[in-house]
């Protein structure tokens, strides 16, 4: 009980950054102040889950920062609510979490079989029933669901795959970091309208690389 309620106060101090750093969807500080963080982390880095920063999660992967999670969910979101959502890079799972909270039903890829196996025991625990996961590369995507509302990418690729934006709904919106290196990066939100897509970029980011196979 109290080791609850003392991760409940840490989420709401984060909240409170989060808000500060410029977060505004009231839908979506309430999804990171009802997520457990600290679940999707290993017990020796738990006591930082609260923390405002990314975390090591094996295999030269990170969680993503809370505000990037908040950001790019805020983005994906600001065009009303999404029925199906596609993840690129699963990693942990907090952000597909998140996402499960807030959108009908979340297809998500992760090319690194450890990762996956851990982010759905991850679901199970908490009793998340609307996400479906596989392992493969998620360069391409996941066609046999599209086209997707949402899309939502949690690795840079150098360029803008063509495959995500064909998979991507008319009237749909994409959230996706896009740079050749770590250190130049821009967070993009690409909406598909009925004969094009417009670009615009949000900030400068750092992601780890989508690698191919
Ligand atoms: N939002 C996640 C971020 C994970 S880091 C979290 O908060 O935990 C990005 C993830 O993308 C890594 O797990 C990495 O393995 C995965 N990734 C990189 N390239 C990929 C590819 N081509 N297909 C699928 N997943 C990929």
């Amino acid at each position: 009980m109290r080791m609850t309620s003392r991760r409940a106060r840490e989420r709401e101090r984060l909240v409170q950054r989060l808000r500060e750093e410029g977060i505004r969807d009231p839908a979506v500080l309430k999804a990171i102040q009802e997520t457990p963080r600290h679940i999707f982390v290993d017990e020796a880095l738990s006591s930082r889950a609260y923390e405002d920063t990314a975390l090591p999660i094996g295999f030269r992967q990170t969680i993503s920062q809370p505000y990037i999670v908040a950001r790019m969910t805020e983005a994906l979101l600001a065009g009303g609510p999404l029925q199906k959502v596609l993840e690129v890079g699963t990693g942990s799972g907090y952000q597909t979490a998140i996402l499960a909270g807030l959108t009908g039903l979340v297809y998500t890829v992760e090319r690194i079989k450890p990762l996956l196996t851990q982010a759905q025991a991850r679901f199970n625990y908490l009793g998340i029933t609307n996400i479906r996961a596989k392992c493969a590369d998620g360069l391409w995507g996941w066609p046999a669901y599209g086209p997707y509302q949402g899309i939502l990418v949690a690795a840079a690729p150098m360029e803008m795959p063509q495959s995500f934006l064909k998979q991507l709904a008319v009237g749909g919106r994409m959230v996706i970091p896009v740079g050749a290196s770590s250190s130049a990066q821009s967070l993009m939100v690409v909406t598909r309208t009925a004969d094009d897509f417009e670009m615009k970029t949000l900030e400068r980011v750092s992601f780890v690389p989508l690698v191919g196979e």
